[in-house]
């Protein structure tokens, strides 16, 4: 039985692993893919506190190593349900079964993806999902915001304040986002709306240099230069495992404050796979060490 499972070893998870080991109690990280979470797919990190630039890998690296310093222990495996028991939860793996006094769910969230060719070799090299992480790279460069909803429609926003070119493309005929955000975007000489159209190639030799565009009613292509491209067509949270314990909201977030007291007494919720505003590295760790506190204060709470 261990005081408190973690499931998830990305930024949120590890640093709940370092706070609860820190408060000395027992502590089992289970992570299906890879440790130290998302980051580790980003070449480049410059707004992660202490750090003027690191990898996402090295960044990951140092989380797992501070957690295994500390004795948390972890293991590779997917977790497929937790169970309530009361006084105690079953986390059921594919590989096993574990028991904890209190469980941290910091599964994380992805970004959805083009699924186009190339993808994955150009994510970094020209390709983000996140404007408000890399959109300094991209100041005075040429860009295009691939989507039209609200996450799109704020980061055409930030990106126009700093690069020369920001040129929407949305699929649909008009884009779905806030009014207040289109009249903001309609008066900046810089942005540029492209509808009813689609991303079908990308481009480049090492880096993105162009991407390939078909009008979906016209069926007309055209090559489009551009030095970056920022995806924003949603995110994809992967809570199904934790829906039997959790309120999730519509879009399958976990539904939690800044508490990350769940639905269930002794569940708790950190990073990008609960409600939140912000989905960065360091609001995932801010989340961690409040959830790791609190699972200590429920393990101490069911010892009386
Ligand atoms: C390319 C890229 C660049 C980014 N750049 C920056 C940046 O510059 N600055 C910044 O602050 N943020 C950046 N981010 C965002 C940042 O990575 C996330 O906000 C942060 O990693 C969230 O941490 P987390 O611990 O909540 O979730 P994650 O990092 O997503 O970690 C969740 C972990 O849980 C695991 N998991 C999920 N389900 C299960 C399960 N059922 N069983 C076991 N394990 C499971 C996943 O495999 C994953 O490792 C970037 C993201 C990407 C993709």
């Amino acid at each position: 039985m261990y005081d408190i499972i973690i499931i998830g070893a990305g930024p949120g998870g590890l640093t709940a692993a370092i706070y609860a080991r820190r408060a000395n109690r027992s502590v089992l990280v289970l992570e299906k893919e890879s440790f130290g979470g998302q980051i580790t797919y980003s070449p480049k990190v410059e707004n992660y506190p202490g750090f003027n630039e690191i990898s996402g890998s090295e960044l990951g690296e140092k989380l797992v190593e501070q957690a295994l310093a500390l004795g948390a222990e972890v293991e590779l495996d997917t977790v497929t349900e937790v169970r309530d028991m009361g006084r105690y939860k079953i986390v059921r793996c594919e590989h096993g079964e574990f028991q904890g006094i209190a469980v941290i769910i910091a599964s994380g969230s992805r970004h959805r993806r083009l699924g186009l060719p190339r993808e994955d070799e150009f994510t970094g090299n020209g390709v983000s999902y996140c404007a408000l992480c890399d959109g300094a790279f991209y100041k005075d460069r040429e860009i295009a915001v691939i989507g039209g909803g609200n996450t799109a429609l704020q980061d055409a926003v930030l990106l126009s304040e700093q690069c020369a070119r920001v040129t929407i493309v949305q699929n649909l005929a008009s884009c779905t986002g806030e009014a207040r955000l289109m009249e903001i975007l309609k008066s900046r000489k810089n942005v540029a709306f492209l509808y009813n159209t689609v991303v079908d190639e990308l481009e480049g030799e090492e880096q993105l240099t162009s991407i390939m565009l078909r009008n979906t009613e016209t069926d007309r292509t055209e090559r489009f230069p551009v030095d970056g491209i920022f995806v924003a067509i949603g995110l994809q949270p992967d809570n199904a495992p934790f829906a039997g314990v959790c309120k999730l909201d519509e879009m399958g977030f976990i539904v939690s404050d800044e508490s990350t007291v769940t639905s269930t007494p002794g569940i708790f919720a950190a990073g990008d796979c609960r409600v939140k505003k912000v989905r960065q590295v360091v609001t995932a760790a801010g989340d961690g060490a409040v959830a790791a506190l609190a699972a200590c204060r429920f393990v101490d709470d069911s010892a009386k």
